[in-house]
């Protein structure tokens, strides 16, 4: 009996010596991951703060105001009180812009973008500069020989703003919406449309493909740069004309929306019947300006909500 107590005792003691030797190499291996056993409890802490801050990031609405300037576009983003305008419509339509622009209480534009140099995207360009604060202005390195574009010059230089010119790849960030630049990719393209800035943003878990009057060519470039072209809502590129939205590229951005900014009745024939019918094939609902006025999704980082109801298929007439 004395001795099984003793071989019993042994045996505990044993298996107290394996615990301390467990809780000791446990102990070791916490230190070693981390820089020093005091930063263990900061660093945790930080963690967990930074974890909760980015969180409450995504608190409030993301807007998206596709601004109904007729046969051109003008896209304001809106988040808290930081401002993004990503072209400015048509000369014609200037006074339309300024007017609905401060009617949602922009004073600041904290970016500022002219896709490229075509009448019907930076023909309010001018006004625009003129009356509102501008941040950052992204313009790409074309130049156009046109009175518009030596209006938009002057308002810039008046106010001494300098255009930074796009880079693939760059990324900045409209208070919690991140955004990336994806194209232009080249240097020089035969036909202007082609130097339009295209931009994603993401705001928790939706995302937005602007892609000014950007052809496949572009659509192309960007796939072969590999970036991540998905999104839940595409402006369709270039009005709705055939010349932009090839299959391979809708199928890669694989959007639940697509908007679509144009002019009643116009001599382009925008919206054509190639691009209405690979959008109705694939189920994506379409917003278009010319039958809702200004269109205006609202993400809260999860869900997108638009204030009209989707529009039709019908194909502009020529
Ligand atoms: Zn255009």
């Amino acid at each position: 009996m004395k001795r099984r107590c003793g071989n019993l005792s042994r045996k505990w003691f044993k298996t107290i010596q394996a615990l301390i030797l467990v809780m000791f190499v446990v102990v070791m291996v916490g230190c070693s991951s981390t820089p020093t056993s005091t930063n263990t409890k900061d660093t945790k802490v930080k963690v967990g703060e930074n974890k909760d801050k980015s969180n409450s990031k995504i608190e409030g609405d993301l807007k998206i105001h596709y601004i109904d300037v007729g046969q051109g576009d003008s896209i304001l983003l809106q988040y808290e009180d930081k401002n993004m305008l990503i072209d400015a419509g048509t000369n014609a339509s200037t006074n339309t812009l300024i007017s609905y622009l401060k009617k949602v209480g922009v004073k600041k534009i904290d970016y500022l973008v002219a896709t490229h140099p075509h009448e019907d995207h930076i023909g309010g360009m001018d006004g625009v500069i003129d009356n509102f604060q501008i941040g950052t202005m992204y313009m790409p390195k074309k130049t156009a020989n046109t009175v518009t574009f030596k209006d938009v010059v002057q308002a810039m230089k008046k106010k001494g703003i300098k255009a930074k010119a796009p880079v693939a790849g760059e990324k900045f960030a409209l208070g919690a919406v991140q955004c990336m630049i994806l194209a232009p990719n080249s240097k020089d393209y035969d036909n202007v449309n082609n130097y339009s800035i295209v931009i994603k943003a993401t705001y928790g878990k939706n995302s937005f493909l602007f892609t000014g009057d950007a052809e496949s060519l572009v659509e192309k470039e960007i796939l072969a740069k590999g970036f991540d072209v998905r999104a839940d809502v595409l402006k369709l590129g270039h009005h709705g004309s055939r010349t932009s939205s090839s299959t391979v590229y809708l199928n890669k951005v694989n959007p639940k929306y697509a908007v679509v900014s144009l002019g009643k009745g116009n001599d382009y024939g925008h919206p054509h019947k190639e691009t209405m019918n690979k959008l109705k094939s694939m189920g994506v609902k379409l917003y278009r300006t010319d039958e809702g006025g200004n269109i205006i999704a609202t993400s809260d980082g999860k869900d997108i909500k638009f204030n009209v109801s989707p529009g039709s298929y019908t194909p502009g007439r020529k």
